[in-house]
């Protein structure tokens, strides 16, 4: 067996090369290259595939969050609760808007944020909360809007492992006031580079974040609020909207790919499986394995020629960036806890069967060697 990469996408692109060709082909010809027609029609294909109503083209999953804040007029003052187990943008986008990020723990068995322990960290100053659906996996949100609509808060979405999960037959996405999408190239929807999306209910947020994205213009050179640089490239709506069309087939390979894992393992070692509960539509951006043994098993899957990955090895509050925070080892163990213990397998959607029953085989032989 060829050494398995963790990740490969020039297996996707190769099968694309010609539907991508053609797009490029069509973007240089009109030279639109900053918010050119791809953009909006990439906007309303995005819109209408998942049934957000609005949807606002941005540069990243980052700049997403971070417009989402300030166009929510978060800054500073302002406490923004969020999960302590994810990607750093979660919760630097709050930092970054000038409010405090506060981390609420993780429930043990979905590893997203605990809606049971919100409601003791929210105080006067709170005004959101950045709820992550965290490797595809989708939030509480029956919880999490409850307590939102009781203490007045707004909701974010960090939907960039998510897009195309569903909880209760309802996308991912359309729960919150805003919610944030990444194209980042490895993301279950990737660009050929950086891209993001946010996407709302509300005509005047959108109108809003138009401005906000491209330095608070209402009219050109004239400028009425305080914005950034952050529009989705044109070249990039391009190919987004040539993959988009691939795209329902990629998820359901990835669930199948996730599904043959769990049998395959089931009462493997101390291994604990990816959560899975009626209502949850998980589109595993990340097949996520925990064992006591991850450090071990990493080698042993490499030394085997197996690449994977630990999403995510250090929890937020403990990062030294946050150190003025004054969060100590031990305050959220649940999150800490997973940082020892999870294990990202791959999962894209040209990983071979062949490949995979290899990998199965490799993760069987290891436990039986160390009982
Ligand atoms: C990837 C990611 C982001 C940021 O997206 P970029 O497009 O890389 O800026 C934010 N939150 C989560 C949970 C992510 O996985």
């Amino acid at each position: 067996m060829r050494p398995i990469k963790f990740f490969d996408l020039s297996r996707q692109h190769k099968k694309l090369v010609r539907e991508l060709l053609a797009a490029f082909r069509s973007v240089t010809r009109g030279s639109a290259f900053i918010l050119g027609k791809e953009v909006s029609s990439f906007e309303s294909a995005f819109a209408k595939c998942f049934g957000f109503p609005y949807a606002v083209g941005v540069n990243s999953g980052s700049d997403a969050l971070y417009l989402s804040l300030i166009a929510s007029g978060i800054g500073k003052g302002d406490e923004v609760i969020t999960s302590p187990f994810t990607y750093i943008a979660s919760a630097d986008s709050i930092s970054q808007t000038g409010a405090r990020p506060v981390f609420v723990d993780i429930d043990p068995v979905t590893l997203t944020i605990n809606p049971r322990l919100l409601e003791a960290v929210i105080t006067k100053r709170t005004k959101a909360v950045v709820v992550v659906h965290l490797f595809g996996y989708p939030a509480d949100m029956t919880r999490i809007m409850k307590i939102a609509r009781k203490h007045d808060l707004i909701i974010i979405e960090d939907a960039a492992q998510a897009v195309g999960a569903k909880y209760r037959g309802r996308n991912i996405g359309s729960f919150g006031d805003l919610a944030c999408f990444s194209f980042f190239p490895t993301k279950n929807l990737g660009a050929l580079g950086d891209g993001g999306m946010i996407v709302t209910g509300n005509h005047d947020t959108a109108v809003l974040l138009r401005k906000l994205r491209a330095h608070g213009m209402f009219k050109k050179y004239h400028h009425d609020v305080q914005g950034i640089n952050s529009r989705l490239d044109t070249l990039q709506a391009a190919f987004l909207g040539v993959k988009l069309k691939h795209f329902h087939a990629w998820s359901e390979r990835r669930r199948s790919l996730a599904a043959r894992y769990t049998r395959a393992l089931a009462k493997v070692g101390d291994l604990r499986f990816p959560p899975s509960a009626e209502g949850y539509r998980h589109v595993y951006h990340q097949y996520v394995l925990r064992t006591g043994e991850r450090d071990a098993l990493r080698e042993f899957l490499d030394a085997h020629g197996v690449g994977t990955e630990v999403y995510y090895p250090l929890a937020l509050h403990l990062q030294p960036l946050f150190k003025e925070l004054g969060y100590v080892p031990g305050d959220l163990p649940n999150a800490e806890r997973a940082t020892r213990e999870v294990l990202a397998l791959p999962i894209y959607p040209e990983l071979s069967n062949e490949e995979q029953s290899y990998i199965i085989k490799i993760i069987k032989r290891f436990f039986k060697d160390n009982p």
